[in-house]
């Protein structure tokens, strides 16, 4: 009896599974052409994200080959999703693949046979990532052919690929920004302004800097992307398609250009390149021109998509295909061609790029037609490697933890430091990369054991960097690096953290965590006052809470080391404490002199040659609470700024973006643009005066990075002059050849006079983050102004680089990093480094949130 009801539920199972079968084949899939009605790929054609995302989900419905998963939303709210496409059978048994693949990536404990039976029974896991750059269309259009393409072959070979392979297609890992530069080039089509740059940001915190986010997790985008990356499908490959320049290559595939990472397992290298071996084949068998490799991307540094995961053992490819005016072609004629970049100098045949395209018309079409043959190429490599590839990431992933030390470990006092809430902020970080963090028994201190699975890459991000010097010949200067040099995360974040032997007493009872352990937050007893010292970033959230709240809040100098914040009583100062994670102690009564803390209106400048630094403070100040909003160029010409705003921050952008809209020809992406009318100009001469103005009435202006070189000329006639260029010239990074000066992003010493009201709270040494040659000369001030400069860098040339490459920190040395002035009623604060770059210096933040403050300690 029992068995047949057994037969009986697994017969009603069998057909409930063939009726629902049944039911998604109702419907034949349509092409995507067919589906948005109107030829996907032509010229001036566009599908939008919800429109690919609706063809994506529609391909699921009635395809047994697709499934569409969320990621999660986006930070305007849009749904960001990933197709999943294999065939039916695999999909079925999705979760025990996924259970394979996480195995093999932390193979502790599995005999060699158990992965061995793990390699022939796993599928290779391809996760193929499309349109992180939002320009960078094509590979959004291409991810609805390739789907389509996947979901209805009937080849056999193709679907012998499916059969061991499971593929994951995100067609964009930046919705929002998709929906703005499809939203702008639709509203310019049949304009002169057609296919040209948008006058602000495709993200809204991050535009292109979305791509430098893979190791401080700090988007909601990122964050959702790496949940499933490292938590979820463990992929074995991931690959990563975006766009170039016009005039260049037609597509770079790997192998990468120089320099190399020293902590990467060279088998990450050996399979990307065979990859790239069989993409290089692939497009030239298909006669299409312009392949290089060895080009530009180095394998250096890991702040993008795939690279990061090449320090946790999975195999990554970046492939960048030429690009055309969005979806509008381009005409390039052959003298147009160029190289200039690393690997091609001059634009001629060479074994990197054995057939160079000779010019023509350029088309989203063409760089559809190369991004279909790459992903296919991947598809076919996976497929025919797939135990290969399988036991690479459990070999890689055995190596990290039998090559370490077992008695090593990255030790982070949770307590003992001065920004406790931070030191629990790069554990939980940790833990969300993947990493296997414990709490030692005492809960005093988090340990990362360097013997692990991911051990490699908690070195890279815990260590100093030191730059490989590679030479392309004798006598020549080394090579760039791609983006920044140093990401040395304790030093950023100003954490404390030491790689350290444990002996085994040392070590028993630490327990491996999965949240960090925050310092616990909250109120004792019923006071009148609250008390906390002033050097915690978050301290300034609890200011913001609580002024929104509508309590009061005070600043207290005293005679101590560090100055206190005090927060009167109120209803929500204890859950707005634990939220943060502080403990503010009872006082008895406010101390005397005791300042008020007033809320502030905080104007950040925002230019039409849009500044990816302006997104990034807007991001910081935002996450800390502050009362933030933009300032454009029609406001600030206006003037009477007094009325508006009580503290004005001028992010890092050129003198010329920022008084004239006028970019420098080497600026950044995009910026030779011409916009429409309405995004044309700067502040212009009134907006300068303007900002005099603001000061002289009691405003705090603070100028980031460049935006300083707006104050150091004669309109403000401040005792001050960049200290690296020569007075009066331009654009400083300009002015100074990269052979005599070169520090590409990297942590700088630089001192800091902490009685100062910028410097409050902070220790009396701090790593600064510099890329750009900038310091400051001040001089003896007239009366009515007074200067002071709140950090320097040593005086001895050799004491200044901590992490990354500095070459001419000589020019640097005994230079002001941060000025600030009195002037009239108001203050002004020039910021020579970072002070809070990508939000990833969480160890400089508040130095910046002090500034904003100034106006109110003094
Ligand atoms: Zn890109």
């Amino acid at each position: 009896m029992r068995r047949h009801r057994l037969s009986l539920l697994i017969f009603l199972l069998a057909v409930t599974s063939l009726f629902s079968q049944t039911r998604k084949n109702a419907t034949a899939p349509q092409t995507p052409s067919q589906f948005l009605g109107f030829e996907v790929g032509a010229d001036r054609k566009l599908a939008d994200y919800r429109q690919i995302s609706s063809y994506l989900k529609a391909l699921a419905a009635s395809s047994s080959r697709v499934e569409v998963e969320t990621l999660g939303k986006t930070t305007l709210g849009e749904e960001m999703i990933m197709a999943v496409i294999s065939t039916q059978e695999n999909l079925r048994n999705k979760v025990k693949y996924q259970e394979i693949a996480r195995k093999l990536a932390d193979p502790r404990g599995l005999s060699p046979d158990q992965i061995d039976a793990f390699t022939a029974e796993g599928k290779s896991i391809f996760l193929l990532t499309c349109n992180i750059h939002s320009t960078e269309i094509g590979s959004s259009q291409m991810a609805m052919e390739w789907a389509y393409k996947l979901a209805t072959t009937t080849d056999p070979e193709m679907l012998r690929r499916l059969g061991d392979v499971i593929v994951l297609l995100v067609p964009s890992l930046n919705p929002d920004g998709q929906i703005m530069v499809t939203e702008w080039y639709r509203k310019h089509l049949g304009t002169k302004y057609e296919g040209g740059a948008m006058p602000y940001l495709y993200h809204h915190y991050v535009g292109h800097d979305n791509n430098r986010d893979w190791y401080m997790l700090t988007q909601i985008e990122t964050k959702n992307v790496n949940r499933m990356v490292y938590h979820e499908w463990f992929p074995q490959f991931w690959l990563d398609e975006h766009q170039m320049g016009y005039y260049g290559p037609r597509i770079y595939i790997p192998p990468n250009a120089d320099p190399v990472a020293k902590l990467v397992n060279p088998l990450v290298h050996r399979g990307n390149n065979l990859i790239g071996a069989s993409m290089g084949w692939r497009l030239e068998e298909a006669g299409k021109s312009g392949v290089i490799y060895n080009y530009s991307f180095d394998a250096y540094w890991p702040g993008g998509t795939r690279n990061t995961g090449w320090w946790k053992n999975m195999f990554g490819v970046l492939t960048e295909v030429a690009s055309a005016r969005i979806a509008t072609p381009m005409n390039i004629l052959p003298t147009e061609l160029q190289g200039g970049a690393k690997g091609l100098i001059q634009y001629q045949q060479q074994i990197n790029f054995p057939n160079p395209w000779p010019g023509g018309t350029w088309r989203l079409r063409d760089i559809m037609d190369y991004e279909l043959l790459v992903s296919d190429a991947s598809l076919e490599t996976m497929s025919k490697y797939r135990r290969e590839f399988l036991r690479g990431v459990a070999a890689m992933a055995g190596q990290a933890v039998r090559s370490a030390d077992a008695a090593t470990f990255w030790r982070i006092p949770a307590e003992d430091q001065r920004d406790p809430v931070t030191a629990s902020r790069l554990a939980a970080l940790m833990l969300e990369h993947g990493v296997e963090v414990r709490l030692s028994a005492d809960k005093k201190n988090y340990l990362i054991a360097t013997a692990q699975p991911y051990g490699r890459f908690a070195d890279e991000m815990l260590s100093l960097q030191r730059y490989p010097e590679v030479r392309p010949a004798a006598n020549s200067g080394i090579l760039e690096p791609y983006d920044v040099a140093a990401w040395s995360l304790p030093l950023m974040m100003g954490v404390k953290a030491e790689r350290v032997k444990l002996s085994p007493e040392e070590q028993r009872g630490s327990a491996v965590i999965k949240t960090a352990s925050w310092p616990t937050g909250g109120v004792s007893g019923n006071a009148a006052y609250y008390s906390l010292a002033a050097h915690q970033n978050n301290v300034f959230a609890l200011i913001n809470a609580m002024q929104k709240a509508g309590a009061e809040t005070f600043f207290h100098r005293g005679s101590g080391e560090s100055p206190t914040v005090v927060f009167a009583a109120h209803a929500q100062l204890a859950a707005n404490a634990e939220k943060l994670h502080l403990h503010p102690d009872a006082l008895p009564a406010l101390p005397s002199g005791a300042k008020k803390l007033k809320p502030l209106r905080i104007g950040l400048y925002k230019p039409y040659v849009a500044s990816m630094d302006e997104g990034w403070t807007r991001f910081v100040l935002e996450q800390y609470g502050f009362n933030v909003k933009n300032i454009e160029n029609k406001e600030m010409r206006a003037g009477n700024l007094n009325s508006s705003w009580d503290v004005v921050v001028l992010p890092d952008s050129s003198k010329e973006i920022i008084i004239d809209g006028r970019a420098s020809r080497e600026g950044r992406e995009g910026s030779s643009e011409e916009f429409p009318p309405e995004y044309t100009g700067g502040i212009g001469r009134e907006g300068v005066r303007a900002l005099r103005e603001f000061v002289e009435k009691g405003g705090t202006l603070i100028a980031l990075s460049h935006a300083s070189e707006v104050l150091l000329g004669d309109d403000f006639g401040l005792p001050v002059r960049g200290a690296i260029t020569a007075p009066g010239a331009g654009e400083a990074r300009r002015a100074v050849p990269t052979a005599e000066f070169n520090i590409p992003g990297s942590l700088l010493r630089v001192y800091i006079d902490s009685s100062h009201p910028v410097g409050y709270g902070m220790p009396s040494e701090a790593a600064a983050f510099v890329d750009t040659p900038l310091a400051f000369q001040t001089s003896s001030p007239a009366p009515g102004t007074e200067r002071a400069v709140i950090a320097w860098y040593p005086e001895d040339a050799r004491d200044i680089l901590i992490s990354g490459y500095a070459h001419g920190a000589e020019k640097l040395a005994r230079k002001a990093a941060i000025v600030g002035f009195t002037r009239g009623q108001g203050h002004i604060v020039m910021f020579g480094f970072r002070v809070q770059h990508r939000a990833q210096t969480e160890g400089t933040f508040q130095l910046l949130f002090n500034a904003i403050e100034w106006g109110a300690m003094e």
